[in-house]
């Protein structure tokens, strides 16, 4: 987490010096605010404001929006008189539950993407992720005693992840889980998801950073001016692996260097590959632009979790552009990603 930290800050610095002076009115500066009440992680909001006061209210404004969405998708915590995924897993076998609108699109466009990602990402496989969830916390409090998942107990909770137990009832606006093993975990999806249902109604010209899912609201200024944003090397290099010229796009990555823990020396981060229901071993880190961040998201675990080609192709599916690096640290490029590279 700190070192996620430290990169974020890191963009932030890099985004002040990359601050334009064209195309802003005199009177307006470019400010940032930053929360860590959201998803877990870091949120960075930055954007140009006739004041440091209206740009606050404004950064207030977004928060208070994607902290409902940090209620409805938490699937660790009760909040008083909402009923979110917590509840939804609770009574999973037991009854369906009256959910916001929200919680059923979000599952709705899950189940596309589970579809759309050759089943790569299933937010259905709650019960395999909570097995790791819990051992790296557990192994992150007591490294001496950080052990792997039991590899039955991984082999059964991965006979209750099927959608065909996930019962979405629009009309009535439930959500029912009729295997009562089977949990929601919408990790995957959620921050970004959020970021663009928020960015969709947001003034232009705001970036909006929710642990390193970056979205641009529109250019920097009025004369059209991009934002830069910058790649975190997973080695903790600096400079950045690249940095990137973003207008009205969302970059996104899923890293091995993000949540992991460490058993007899090895490291074990948090992508799950289902195929193998252990951390999927083929990349580093794989960054996403697009003009979806909700899309950008999945495609970052997804691709993570995918080979080269089979995530080229969902890439055409989806126009999308992508950066791999593998483990020798060797950068794999979709072919329109490179015209989006500042340096
Ligand atoms: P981060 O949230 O750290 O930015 P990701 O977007 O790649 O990274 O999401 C990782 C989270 O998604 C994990 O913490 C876990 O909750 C969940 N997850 C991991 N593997 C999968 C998978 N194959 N399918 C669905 N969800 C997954
Ligand atoms: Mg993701």
């Amino acid at each position: 987490m700190l070192h996620k930290l430290t990169a974020v800050l890191l963009s932030l610095v890099l985004l002040l010096t990359g601050c334009a002076a064209a195309g802003k009115s005199p009177a307006q500066k470019q400010y940032q605010a930053s929360f860590l009440t959201l998803f877990d992680t870091v949120t960075y909001i930055s954007g140009l404001a006739d004041s440091e006061e209206a740009f606050q209210a404004q950064a207030q404004e977004i928060h208070d929006r994607l902290l409902v969405y940090h209620q409805l998708f938490d699937i660790y915590h009760d909040y008083e008189g909402l009923n979110n995924l917590k509840t939804v897993n609770d009574q999973a076998g037991i009854a369906p539950v009256k959910v916001d609108g929200e919680i059923i699109r979000l599952l709705k466009d899950c189940r596309t993407y589970y579809d759309l990602t050759d089943h790569a990402v299933n937010v259905a496989m709650g019960s395999v992720l909570a097995l790791w969830h819990d051992a790296r916390t557990d192994g992150m409090d007591d490294p001496v005693n950080a052990a792997l998942p039991d590899e039955n107990a991984l082999k059964e909770a991965a006979l209750h992840t099927s959608w065909d137990n996930v019962v979405i009832d629009e009309e009535n606006a439930t959500v029912y889980l009729s295997d009562p093993k089977l949990r929601l975990d919408v990790g995957a999806v959620a921050k970004g998801w959020s970021v663009q249902r928020v960015a969709k109604t947001a003034p232009s010209g705001l970036l909006l950073s929710v642990g390193g899912n970056v979205c641009a609201t529109g250019p920097k200024d009025a004369d059209g001016t991009p934002w830069i944003v910058g790649i975190t090397d997973p080695d903790g290099g600096d400079p950045y692996l690249h940095t990137l010229y973003v207008t009205n796009q969302a970059v996104v990555t899923s890293g091995d260097y993000q949540r992991y823990y460490v058993v007899d020396g090895k490291v074990y981060h948090h992508i799950i590959d289902p195929g193998t229901l252990y951390p999927a071993a083929r990349w580093r880190s794989v960054t996403i632009v697009c003009r979806d961040s909700g899309l950008a998201d999945i495609l970052s675990t997804a691709l993570f979790v995918l080979s080269r080609e089979e995530g080229q192709a969902l890439l055409e599916k989806t126009e999308a552009e992508a950066m791999w690096m593998d483990g020798q640290g060797n950068c794999y490029y979709s072919p329109g990603f490179r015209e989006l590279i500042r340096t």
